[in-house]
């Protein structure tokens, strides 16, 4: 049983039926919440915090995904500048498949910026891995 009833004057006859209902409905909808003021069944204070952390948690770990990416574009945009690929998908494949060894977002996001081989490199991948 929750605080909801407790040090309730059960002489009072109102408090006694207060009492009666608090009860019968913990019963049926699960210990009261004294934070939002709602049985358990109704209450969406657990939920709601455990999707904001997930929220939160994600929204990191997408800054840090795209952190990696732009790393990764700049130093690749070197490596194209500086060796000229002839076949520009043909590398773009090979640099795409390495990278989605380690992460397919990251992969994808690097190659959205490389034109339109690069797209389709990134189109390619997305079915690869079921986007
Ligand atoms: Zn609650």
């Amino acid at each position: 049983m929750s605080k909801i009833n407790e040090g309730m004057d059960l002489n009072d006859p109102q408090k006694k039926l207060v009492f009666a209902i608090n009860q019968r409905n913990e019963e049926k909808y699960g210990p009261y919440h004294e934070e939002c003021g709602l049985f358990q069944e109704f209450c969406r204070c657990y939920n709601t915090k455990d999707q904001e952390l997930k929220k939160k948690e994600s929204k990191k770990y997408d800054k840090e995904k795209e952190g990696v990416a732009n790393k990764i574009i700049s130093e690749l945009q070197g490596l194209i500048y500086d060796f000229k690929p002839e076949n520009k998908s043909d590398f773009l494949n090979y640099i795409g498949n390495i990278i989605c060894q380690f992460d397919a977002d990251i992969a994808i996001k690097v190659m959205e910026d490389f034109g339109e081989e690069g797209k389709e490199e990134a189109t390619r991948i997305k079915v690869i891995y079921g986007y």
